[in-house]
């Protein structure tokens, strides 16, 4: 769940994230290392927060985090209403190990989030990794790239392979905001130290009320943010169509098969040597 409010009359919006649910469908999906989870966690909710903020259906976005740590590369993929999902090259990277977002991240690297918004040429954003904590590393991002110097505060709490509380805090100043204002709001989210831990005793609405309440604010929307993958038998058959019969019967020569997997969400497309030819007869 997003829930969002205006503060200063317009000059800031501050979000609030409770993405639990979702970060336990991944970690169904995924088998995620307790260290990985924390940092897939805190990279969904970055997620969610970017594609809930869209305002056309057909908006979407790709974020690569690529900073040569232990889980390797992630990719988090956003659609308009923060519909989410993701994967990493290494899911169980330090597992039964205590080791950091940073660690699994890494930090020498850098974030590039592509945004969709239908027209020819999609928006590239690239930004180098500050430390790998996901946290600094997009309010960095937000600062260098689309000039919004945001504040982010994300937090996971995993306990006995299930993710207890995720969410995080963000909160985006509006170009008219004044630096004094900035000052302020950024001096608040520096609190969040431990939004896992903060979210097992305030829901995210009584984080707005308690921390932002005096800013006269006036509520968004709430956004219900979950898992979802897009893919589909017919996206897999596009694919195969663009391969071409031969190379498609080929590989149905010497694998019998063909076998497509999700990386987002671990479907599996199986097509038969009449299958392809079907699929080539009809199209
Ligand atoms: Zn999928």
């Amino acid at each position: 769940m997003i829930k969002r409010a205006i503060l200063f009359g317009g000059k800031a919006i501050v979000s609030a994230l409770d993405t639990t649910d979702t970060l336990n469908k991944a970690i169904e999906i995924h088998g995620f290392s307790k260290p990985v989870a924390v940092a897939m966690g805190k990279a969904l909710t970055m997620t969610a927060f970017m594609s809930g903020n869209f305002k056309g259906a057909g908006n979407k976005l790709t974020i690569i985090i690529d900073g040569n740590g232990k889980g390797g590369k992630m990719v988090l993929c956003g659609d308009y209403g923060a519909k989410v999902r993701g994967y990493i090259e290494n899911p169980v990277a330090c597992a039964g190990q205590e080791a950091s977002v940073s660690d699994i991240v890494g930090k020498d690297g850098a974030l590039n989030i592509i945004k969709d918004f239908g027209l020819k040429e999609p928006y590239n954003g690239l930004s180098r990794l500050v430390n790998g904590n996901i946290d600094e590393d997009f309010a960095y991002y937000f600062t260098a790239s689309e000039q919004l110097p945001s504040a982010v505060a994300l937090g996971v709490k995993i306990d006995g392979g299930k993710c207890v509380k995720s969410g995080g805090i963000i909160v985006q100043p509006m170009p008219n905001c004044s630096e004094e204002e900035i000052f302020v709001l950024k001096d608040i989210v520096s609190n969040f130290t431990d939004v896992g831990d903060l979210l097992t005793r305030m829901s995210i609405s009584e984080i707005i009320d308690f921390y932002f309440g005096h800013f006269e604010i006036s509520r968004l929307p709430d956004i219900c943010e979950d898992y979802v993958c897009s893919c589909s038998r017919e996206r897999i058959e596009n694919v195969l169509i663009t391969l071409g019969k031969k190379e498609a019967l080929d590989i149905v020569k010497a694998q019998g098969r063909i076998e497509v997997g999700c990386e987002f969400c671990n479907s599996k497309y199986k097509f038969t040597k009449d299958d392809v030819e079907r699929l080539f007869d009809e199209s």
